[in-house]
């Protein structure tokens, strides 16, 4: 099974990526750690990677979709289940992976934007034992202080209100339009993003039957 999925920050990819991965042995694909991989390993494009990271600068898109094509290549010899994230971003992108690799079924966790907020200016961190809390759902038993150690607890800087409402408008204006394209390809799932863990796994467990 290939899936992708979209969502915006704090929608819970990330987590739902962790499940796949450790429950139904699924390669994780994000450009995020392919990137990483290419500069590790040193493999073709490294350089030419190196030279816009290494610098801030935004990956540009063929060369992004070379990589990309790259590692799916080794990886479909390895693992029949695969679980893209974070790529394609673009419609130019969805337009290229297409031609290289069929995805079957598009997950979407649909979230609403009061509770992304929530869940992400409510995040904080121990440092210690790198426990998260969340100060609405999941709140240490007493305010700003780890459980387990009783150290300060911290946020981080990209959790910050003005950040996040930033990341969610970026999301919006990009992301969305993904939405509609694979909508329309007719592979589109739908999940509610709100659903508590147990509720998401069933769910997707029956989406992978
Ligand atoms: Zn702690």
């Amino acid at each position: 099974m290939k899936l992708l999925l979209l969502g915006a920050p704090g929608s819970g990819k990330g987590t739902l990526s962790e499940y796949l991965i450790s429950k139904h042995n699924f390669a994780h694909v994000s450009t995020g750690n392919i990137f990483r991989k290419v500069i590790d390993e040193n493999l073709e494009y490294a350089d030419e990677l190196k030279s816009y990271i290494l610098k801030g600068l935004l990956v540009p898109n063929d060369l992004t979709n070379k990589i990309v094509k790259q590692e799916l290549g080794e990886l479909t010899k390895k693992y029949t289940n695969i679980v893209m994230d974070g790529y394609p971003r673009t419609i130019e992108q969805a337009e290229f992976l297409k031609n290289i690799f069929t995805i079957d079924k598009v997950i979407y966790l649909n979230v609403d934007s009061d509770l992304l907020v929530k869940r992400l200016t409510g995040r904080r961190m121990c440092n210690k034992c790198k426990k998260i809390y969340n100060i609405y759902f999941s709140p240490p038993k007493k305010d700003g202080v780890c459980d387990n150690d009783g150290e300060l607890l911290f946020q981080r800087k990209d959790d910050d209100l003005s950040i996040i409402q930033e990341r969610i408008q970026t999301y919006n204006q990009t992301t969305f339009l993904l939405i509609d394209y694979y909508k329309d390809k007719g592979n589109l799932i739908e999940v509610d993003g709100a659903l508590s863990t147990e509720e998401l796994h069933e769910k997707i467990n029956s989406i992978l039957r």
